[in-house]
C-alpha cells in the first residue's frame, strides 16, 4: 500500500481519491474548496492544508484538476516539493503539450511521470469502474497498477507521454458528436408524434445503442441537466480536439460542429451544465424552446 497526495477533490477527484481509501493506501488530499477535504477526511483520508502538504515525501502524487492552467499551476509544486522518485499521475484532462511538458520537466527532477485521462463521468468515478488511457513508460504503468485498479476497469497504455490525452481527445470527439445528434432525434420525435421515450429505448436495444443513451435518455427527456460532466469542460476539451486534429493535419468537419455547438450552449449561459444541455441548443435552434 502506498502514500498518496491527491489534489483536485470535485466531481471526478473526490470519490476516486475515496476508493484509493478504500483499497487500504494512506491518502492525503487537498483542494481549494474545503468540501471535498472535508469529505475525503470523512472517508478515512488526510486533509491537507495546501498542495505542498499534500504532495511532500508521498510514493505517489495524484492530480485531478480542470485545465492546463490548474495542471501547470499545481505541478510547479510538485517539482518543488514532491520526492525524487515520486510516481505522479495526471488524471486531468488536459493537451497533450502539457502532458509532454510535465514528464519533460519532471525527468529533470527525477520524478515519474503518466498522464491518464479517464472517461465514464461521475456514476464511473463514483463506481470505480472508469476507462483510463495512460501515457507513459512501461515501468511507470505497472507502478500505478494498484491504483489504477481502485478507480477503474478498462485501463491501457496507449503511447509515450501525452498519447492518453491524444486518445481522450478521440473520446471527447466521439461523445460529444453522440450528444448532438441524441438531442436532434429527440426534438424529432417529440414534434412528429411520437412517444419519444419509448422511442429512445428502442434506439437504446438497436444499433444506435450507446452508454449515453443508456445513462441520459431519460434525464435528457425530462430537461434535467444537472453535470455530470460541465459544457464549460467539454468546450476546453473541444479546444484540445481541434488543435489536435490541425496539429495531425487531419479534416474532422464533425468534430468542428460538435465544436460550435458546444460554444453556443456556453454563450447561451449554459456552462454550468450537463453535456446533455446540447438539448436546448438544438431546441433553439428550431425556435422550439420550452417555457
Ligand atoms: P471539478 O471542477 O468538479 O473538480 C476540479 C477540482 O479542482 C475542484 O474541486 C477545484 O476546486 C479544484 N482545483 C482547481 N484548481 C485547484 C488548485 N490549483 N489547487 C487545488 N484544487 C484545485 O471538475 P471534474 O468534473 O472533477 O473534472 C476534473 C477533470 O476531469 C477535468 O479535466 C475534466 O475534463 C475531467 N473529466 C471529467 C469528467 C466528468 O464527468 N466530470 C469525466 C472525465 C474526465
Amino acid at each position: 500500500m502506498s502514500t498518496i497526495g491527491f489534489v483536485g477533490l470535485g466531481i471526478m477527484g473526490g470519490p476516486m481519491a475515496g476508493h484509493l481509501v478504500q483499497a487500504g493506501h494512506d491518502v492525503t488530499g487537498y483542494d481549494h474548496s474545503p468540501a471535498g477535504v472535508e469529505k475525503l477526511k470523512a472517508a478515512g483520508g488526510n486533509a491537507a492544508g495546501s498542495a505542498a502538504e499534500a504532495v511532500r515525501d508521498k510514493d505517489i502524487v495524484i492530480t485531478m484538476l480542470p485545465q492546463d492552467e490548474h495542471v501547470r499551476d499545481v505541478f510547479g509544486t510538485v517539482l518543488e516539493h514532491a520526492a525524487p522518485g515520486t510516481l505522479y499521475i495526471d488524471f486531468s484532462t488536459v493537451t497533450p503539450a502539457t502532458s509532454e511538458w510535465t514528464a519533460a520537466e519532471g525527468k529533470k527532477k527525477n520524478l515519474r511521470v503518466l498522464d491518464a485521462p479517464v472517461s465514464g463521468g461521475e456514476p464511473g468515478a463514483v463506481n470505480g469502474t472508469l476507462s483510463i488511457m495512460v501515457g507513459g513508460a512501461e515501468a511507470d504503468f505497472d507502478a500505478a497498477e494498484a491504483v489504477f485498479d481502485a478507480v477503474g476497469k478498462t485501463i491501457a497504455l496507449v503511447g509515450p507521454n501525452g498519447a492518453g490525452q491524444v486518445v481522450k481527445a478521440a473520446n471527447q470527439l466521439v461523445v460529444g458528436g453522440i450528444y448532438a445528434l441524441v438531442s436532434e432525434a429527440i426534438l424529432l420525435m417529440e414534434n412528429l408524434g411520437a412517444d419519444a421515450a419509448k422511442g429512445l429505448d428502442v434506439l437504446a436495444g438497436g444499433l444506435a445503442g450507446s452508454k449515453i443513451l443508456d445513462l441520459k435518455r431519460k434525464s435528457m427527456l425530462e430537461r434535467s441537466f444537472q453535470p455530470g460532466f460541465r459544457i464549460d469542460l467539454h468546450h476546453k476539451d473541444m479546444g484540445i480536439i481541434l488543435a489536435a486534429a490541425r496539429q495531425a493535419e487531419v479534416s474532422i468537419p464533425m468534430g468542428a460542429l460538435t465544436a460550435q455547438l458546444i460554444a453556443a450552449a456556453r454563450a447561451m449561459g449554459h456552462g454550468s451544465l450537463d453535456h446533455s444541455a446540447l438539448l436546448l441548443v438544438a431546441e433553439a435552434l428550431s425556435g422550439k424552446e420550452r417555457a
